[in-house]
């Protein structure tokens, strides 16, 4: 990273970070043209767990091309200036790298749902099986993963 004073080194805030975002966004390769996706997402340490429908652009890229660049940020705060060329901008974000994988056993999708409805509800929901049925869940292998904060 260029500007080495703004990195965030320490695995636990990297984390926090993920915790506390609202949405992934998910970088994918067509070929030789990047097409991007916001999704929500679950998150056990290692990998991302996402869901979708079980048709589409996304799900056509990504069985063609496993691998994944995705985003996240929080405490994103514009602080204005009278200069233009002042106007800066406080972020905390995340950018990593893995591999998707399409989650097959039932037990580890029934885990996955659990992990996304944990990221946005303290609640603890009953699922069903019905509610897996015509839906993918995808998990994403993270491979490296960098933090950067601005706090300007
Ligand atoms: C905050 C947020 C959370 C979301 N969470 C999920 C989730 O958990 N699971 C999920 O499957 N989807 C989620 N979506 C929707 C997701 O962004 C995609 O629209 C959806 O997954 C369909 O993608 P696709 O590649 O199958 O699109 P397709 O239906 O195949 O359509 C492809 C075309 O539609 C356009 N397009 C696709 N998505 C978007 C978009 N979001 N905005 C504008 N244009 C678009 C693109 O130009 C693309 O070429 C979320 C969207 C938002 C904004």
């Amino acid at each position: 990273m260029r500007r080495h004073d703004k990195e965030i080194t320490d695995r636990g805030s990297i984390d926090t970070i993920i915790r506390k975002a609202r949405v992934c966004r998910i970088a994918l390769c067509d070929g030789t043209t990047p097409y991007l996706v916001p999704m929500c997402f679950g998150y056990d340490g290692r990998s991302l767990f996402l869901h979708s429908a079980n048709e589409g652009r996304k799900i056509d890229i990504l069985r063609q091309n496993p691998k994944v660049c995705f985003e996240f940020e929080t405490d994103c705060e514009v602080l204005p200036s009278d200069k233009p060329c002042s106007f800066s901008m406080r972020y905390r974000s995340v950018v990593g790298s893995g591999r998707t994988v399409f989650v097959e056993d039932l037990e580890s999708r029934h885990h996955a749902l659990q992990l996304i409805l944990r990221q946005y509800s303290d609640e603890t929901f009953i699922l069903s099986d019905k509610a897996l049925e015509n839906i993918v869940i995808i998990r994403v292998d993270i491979e490296g993963i960098t933090g950067k904060q601005s706090r300007v």
